[in-house]
């Protein structure tokens, strides 16, 4: 036990230590709407001819249950807006609950992309959520498919998390031994006090747990099937009610050796027992509609290039993922 305390000490300073790099002003993340000069230089910043992300509806990154947009001093996806927006397409951020349900989440969200599309003019959204933003994103293309012109969920817990079961104290009995089991709650904890600074979890944190298990998921999809596979691990259908659904995910947990996160998302992977995992969600959960890919080599946290950029340097950017897939849109006309 004490080592695992010493283990969440020294996460707890290294993540303060990656905060205040990002204050200070060290992001070497591009300030890449000002780099265009009047000049209008012939490619993008990153080699890419210009529109290369101009899609003909906005897009929106919906983020996750741990909330660490809102307490942090840097945004949840980490360079991704000011990328996408280099290359041509609108982009909005809107800010829904950090721990709720998947349906007060999806509500919240309906009434956001109302919005984007009273001040765009547009008659349609593309809509991309990171882990719960992934359910989260499908609730409103579900419920109002006339709005959405693509759903795509990156990591997306699709198909619910053992680490929710964990912490509902739901999982099955002798998957894990004892030992392995108390550590894995504690650095869950960790992790999540760590990126919501908060030490108690706040009431509502239940209700997320829940979305956010396997049975209810399972629920959830229920209630909601469009673009999940039917299937335990292959791909969903491609397009439902007029609405294109994607998905990828990475399936690697320590990628960087700065970033304060690693440690704790090797820890809790170890939670689905050598089942392909990015340290807090399945390959296989996090399918939905066309999987662009289930293992790149990164992790939960790498996937929205974060802590701050500190990803794996031998695999593809991150950012490069979401310029791919807005372009991939665009050739759709979406
Ligand atoms: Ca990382």
């Amino acid at each position: 036990m004490h080592r695992f305390n010493a283990a969440r000490r020294s996460v707890i300073t290294g993540l303060v230590f990656a905060i205040l790099l990002v204050a200070c002003g060290t992001d070497e993340s591009p300030p890449t709407e000002s780099s265009a000069t009047p000049e209008t230089p012939q490619l993008l910043s990153a080699g890419l001819p210009p529109g290369y992300t101009k899609t003909q509806y906005p897009i929106v990154l919906v983020h996750g249950f741990l909330g660490f947009d809102s307490v942090l001093l840097f945004e949840y996806f980490h360079g991704i807006p000011a990328a996408l927006r280099e290359g041509g397409a609108v982009v909005f951020t809107p800010q829904v609950s950090a721990i709720n349900s998947t349906e007060v989440r999806g509500e919240q969200l309906l009434v956001e992309v109302q919005k984007i599309l009273a001040v765009t003019g547009k008659s349609k959204v593309n809509l991309i959520g990171h882990s719960h933003g992934g359910p989260t994103v499908r609730y409103v293309a579900s419920v109002r498919p006339d709005l959405v012109a693509s759903v795509t969920s990156v990591g997306g817990v699709n198909k619910g998390s053992l680490v929710s079961d964990i912490v509902l104290g739901l999982a099955p009995e002798g998957s894990l031994s004892n030992t392995l089991l108390v550590s894995i709650t504690e650095a869950i904890g960790a992790l999540i006090s760590l990126l919501s600074f908060s030490p108690d979890l706040p009431q509502d944190a239940l209700t997320a747990q829940h979305s956010l298990s396997t049975a209810g998921a399972a629920q959830y999809n229920r209630a909601f099937p469009e673009g999940v596979p039917t299937s335990a691990c292959g791909e969903g259908d491609y397009r439902v009610n007029g609405v294109a659904y994607f998905s990828w995910s990475g399936a690697r947990q320590y990628t960087n050796v700065l970033d304060p996160l690693d440690p704790v998302l090797t820890l809790v992977g170890l939670a689905f027992g050598g089942e392909k995992n990015d340290g807090l969600v399945t390959a296989c959960s996090s399918h939905l509609g066309m999987v662009i890919r289930d293992d790149y080599a990164m992790n939960h946290a790498d996937e929205i290039n974060q802590t701050a950029g500190l990803v794996n340097l031998f695999e593809t950017n991150p950012v490069s993922l979401y310029r791919q897939h807005a372009n991939r849109l665009k050739g759709l006309g979406l």
